[in-house]
C-alpha cells in the first residue's frame, strides 16, 4: 500500500478531496492510504496557536516550526524516513514526469503551508523536495497536495481498473490525447468520425496516433520537441507542418 501523510492545518480538505470517486475507491480498498496529520494537535501554545509575526515586520503570519516538527515526528516514527515535499509557489513545477518518479516512493510527506508560509528552518531541517503546481500563488498548500496524490494515485498498480487506463492519456507519450466521442452519433449536426464507428481497430489506432500529433502541434507544439516519435509519426509531422 502507498501512503500519502499531509501535515496541514486544515485536514478536512485533504479527506473531503480525496474521499470521492477513483481516490476514494482506492482508499477503501487499501491501495492507497491518506492520513491527514492536524499541525495544530502538535502545538505546545496554550491558546493553540501554530503562528506568529514574521521576525523584521511585514504583512501576514508565519506558521512556526515546533508543530510542524513534532507533527513531522509523529509520522517518521511510524513510516520512518520518506520524501517530505514543501508545497510552495518557489518549487519544481510538478507535472506528470515528477509524478511517475514519486509514484516509485512507498511513503510521501506533504507539508502544506498556509498564511505567509512557514518558518525557513523547518524547510532546511525537514523537507527534501520544495514542489510547486504552477506559477500562481495559493491561500494555502492542501489543493497543491491533492493535486499531486491524486495525479500519483492514478499510476499506483490497482487504482485505475481497466476501463480507466492510463495509457493512451495526454503526456504518457510527450502527446495530448486524442479527441474522444461517446454516443450520440449525432449531437446538434456534428457527428463522430465515421472511422470511429468502422470497427477496424488498426485504422482507428492510426487514426488517433495521428489525432495526438495534431493536437499537441496545434495546442501544445513545445512538447513535441521530447515526444517519443516513431519514423511514421515523424514523417506524418513533417506533412502536417509542410500544409500548415
Ligand atoms: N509567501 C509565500 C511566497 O511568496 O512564496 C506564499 C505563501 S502562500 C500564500 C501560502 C502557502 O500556500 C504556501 O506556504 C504553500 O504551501 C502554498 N502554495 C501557494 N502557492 C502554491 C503553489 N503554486 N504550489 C504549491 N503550493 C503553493
Amino acid at each position: 500500500m502507498k501512503n500519502f501523510y499531509v501535515l496541514t492545518l486544515f485536514p478536512e480538505m485533504i479527506e473531503a478531496t480525496l474521499s470521492h470517486s477513483i481516490t476514494g475507491r482506492a482508499i477503501r480498498e487499501k491501495i492507497i492510504n491518506v492520513e491527514a496529520v492536524n499541525i495544530r494537535d502538535f502545538t505546545e501554545d496554550k491558546h493553540r496557536h501554530v503562528d506568529d509575526y514574521p521576525y523584521g515586520g511585514g504583512a501576514g503570519m508565519v506558521m512556526q516550526p515546533q508543530p510542524i516538527y513534532d507533527a513531522y515526528k509523529s509520522i517518521e516514527e511510524r513510516a520512518g524516513k520518506c520524501r517530505v515535499l514543501y508545497m510552495s509557489p518557489q518549487g519544481k513545477r510538478f507535472d506528470q514526469k515528477m509524478a511517475e518518479e514519486l509514484s516509485g516512493e512507498d511513503s510521501i510527506i506533504f507539508l502544506c503551508g498556509h498564511y505567509e508560509g512557514v518558518d525557513e528552518r523547518i524547510i532546511e531541517e525537514i523537507v527534501t523536495d520544495e514542489v510547486s503546481i504552477g506559477d500562481f500563488v495559493l491561500t494555502g498548500g492542501e489543493l497543491a497536495a491533492v493535486t499531486i496524490i491524486d495525479t500519483v494515485s492514478r499510476l499506483v498498480p490497482g487504482v485505475l481498473n481497466k476501463e480507466e487506463s492510463y495509457e493512451n492519456e495526454s503526456f504518457s507519450d510527450g502527446l495530448l490525447e486524442y479527441p474522444q466521442y461517446t454516443r450520440p452519433p449525432e449531437f446538434m449536426g456534428r457527428t463522430v468520425p465515421d472511422i470511429l464507428l468502422s470497427g477496424h481497430h488498426a485504422n482507428i489506432d492510426k487514426w488517433r496516433r495521428e489525432q495526438s500529433i495534431v493536437r499537441t502541434y496545434n495546442k501544445r507544439p513545445d512538447l513535441l520537441v521530447k515526444a517519443e516519435l516513431t519514423d511514421k509519426d515523424k514523417i506524418f509531422l513533417d506533412r502536417l507542418k509542410e500544409e500548415r
